[in-house]
């Protein structure tokens, strides 16, 4: 059997509490850069005012660009904001790493007991704290090594617009509104990119401590099984691979950067376990069965049109996942391009 209902509210239960954790640093690194961004805005503009006063009318070149002090001043200031903001990132991110490693591993006991019959051995509660400090630590490594580029990268972003000026107004107050609104796009792509470094990564470290524990309980495991979220905004490889049994050792589930897919393991069963006595039918989920329920809408929000028209015509439901090996990453399954799918 395996799966009970009393399984699946325990993931769902684990799901939103990673969900919770993941929105709340979300919403901080967001409120960060925002804030940051507002003090900055201030300095651009009265740095680009002054510098367009002094060149009168044409937009300064690339020399009066680079000898503008306030404008320096302005490159300086958001240099710093921005070094302060990837600290947050760090900080943050290996707290929240930290604390989705420990909910695993918490968690996972509950959901293999909720396959066994009474009685049964109790499973390895969790996971040590030096193993749960360890998965925090290599998560802070990989953020620490991921958000490096990010301030050099966002100088030179705002160095680029800055000398790709502007070509048209005369008014210098909408000339330098102009650019501060191209400067403001720069400086946010560091918090996309913070975000999906922190989603990711604390993501991992949850599925990092869940593989941990299943190899403290290897002796009652048979596997775990793929969740998804299985929604409109469910990416196709998701939607493919819910539900889908691996086995105890293998990490996982490695869904694409910001996924959310979590994995629940899966108890032998109780004949192999030493119980004799008849088992419940456990619940298999059929991703395939509740894509077909969901309204045409929701299909086309996963899919898109011609994804949908090529399952439709008889692509096999498990060839729109495919395992895709990202050097200098971990592996992971991602939607399989619609020109390859027959
Ligand atoms: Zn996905």
């Amino acid at each position: 059997m395996g799966v009970t209902a009393r399984t699946i509210q325990l993931a769902r239960d684990l799901r939103a509490s990673i969900d919770a954790l993941l929105n709340s640093l979300t919403r901080r690194l967001t409120a960060g850069w925002v804030d940051a961004w507002d003090r900055l805005t201030r300095r651009f503009s009265g740095a680009l005012r002054s510098l367009l006063d002094s060149v009168g009318g044409r937009w300064p070149s690339r020399r009066d660009i680079a000898r503008s002090a306030p404008l320096a001043a302005a490159l300086n200031a958001a240099e710093a904001e921005h070094d302060l903001l990837v600290g947050e990132l760090r900080a943050q991110g290996t707290a929240a790493a930290r604390a989705a490693a420990s909910a695993a591993s918490t968690s996972q006991a509950g959901i293999i007991r909720s396959q066994l019959p009474t009685g049964a051995p109790k499973p390895v509660t969790r996971a040590a704290e030096t193993e749960i400090e360890a998965i925090a630590r290599r998560a802070a490594d990989r953020i620490a090594a991921l958000s490096d580029p990010l301030t050099p990268g966002m100088r030179q972003a705002l160095q680029r617009e800055l000398v790709r000026g502007i070509n048209r107004g005369a008014d210098p107050e909408q000339i330098a509104a102009g650019i501060v609104r191209r400067l403001e796009a720069q400086f946010h792509t560091g918090l996309e990119r913070s975000l999906l470094i922190a989603n990711t990564e604390v993501m991992d470290a949850y599925r990092e401590a869940a593989l941990v524990f299943r190899l403290a309980n290897g002796n009652v495991l048979r596997g775990w099984m793929w969740v998804a979220r299985c929604d409109a905004h469910t990416c196709p490889a998701c939607w493919a691979m819910h539900g889908s049994e691996h086995p105890v050792d293998e990490a996982g589930p490695y869904d694409h950067p910001n996924g959310r897919c979590i994995s629940v393991p899966l108890t032998r069963t109780w004949r192999e376990l030493g119980f004799d006595m008849p088992e419940p039918r456990g619940e298999v989920p059929n991703a395939e069965a509740a894509f077909r329920s969901l309204s045409r809408d929701a299909q086309l929000s996963v899919m898109g049109p011609s994804r949908l028209a090529a399952y439709e015509r008889g692509t096999a439901w498990a060839d729109l996942a495919t395992r895709r090996e990202n050097p200098g990453w971990r592996p992971s399954y991602v939607p399989t391009p619609v020109h390859q799918l027959t």
